[in-house]
């Protein structure tokens, strides 16, 4: 028995961070299909949630014993990247809050990237330093 699992798991992809996230999203599906099947008895909804639920968990294992390793980490690193992006940008947003008292934000109409004004300062002419353009706002 333990012989064949080995022979079985040698050479497969086994879990990730992408694998992790899969799990997470099927459970709370599965949570879902629970909460409409009992507590709102809307059987339509718990059966989608059931359905979405399950087809991501056999995801979740299909990519485990998949033999196609490069497939498997290049999934993996794209979910990393996007990830750390989704990351950055909530940092950015939580830095922007958290400034909001002395400084006005403006997305530059050209690039769409953020400058920092500092408030009261009324019309002034903002030059945006990644790309140069030029535009006016009240701060
Ligand atoms: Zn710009």
């Amino acid at each position: 028995m333990k012989e064949w699992l080995n022979k079985f798991i040698q050479g497969r992809y086994g879990g990730d961070e992408y694998g992790r996230h899969l799990s997470v999203i099927a459970i709370v599906f599965l949570l879902l299909s629970v909460i409409f099947y009992n507590i709102l008895q809307i059987t339509i909804a718990s059966s989608i949630c059931f359905v979405i639920g399950m087809g991501i968990i056999f995801r979740c294992y299909y990519r485990m014993f998949s033999k196609d390793i490069t497939h498997r980490t290049a999934e993996n690193e794209k979910y990393l990247a996007s990830k750390a992006e989704t990351d950055k940008l909530k940092a950015q947003r939580k830095a922007r809050a958290e400034q909001k008292n002395t400084y006005k934000f403006f997305k530059c109409p050209n690039c769409k990237v953020y400058n920092r004004i500092p408030k009261g300062k009324g019309k002034v002419e903002i030059t945006c330093p990644k790309c140069g353009e030029k535009f006016t706002r009240k701060s």
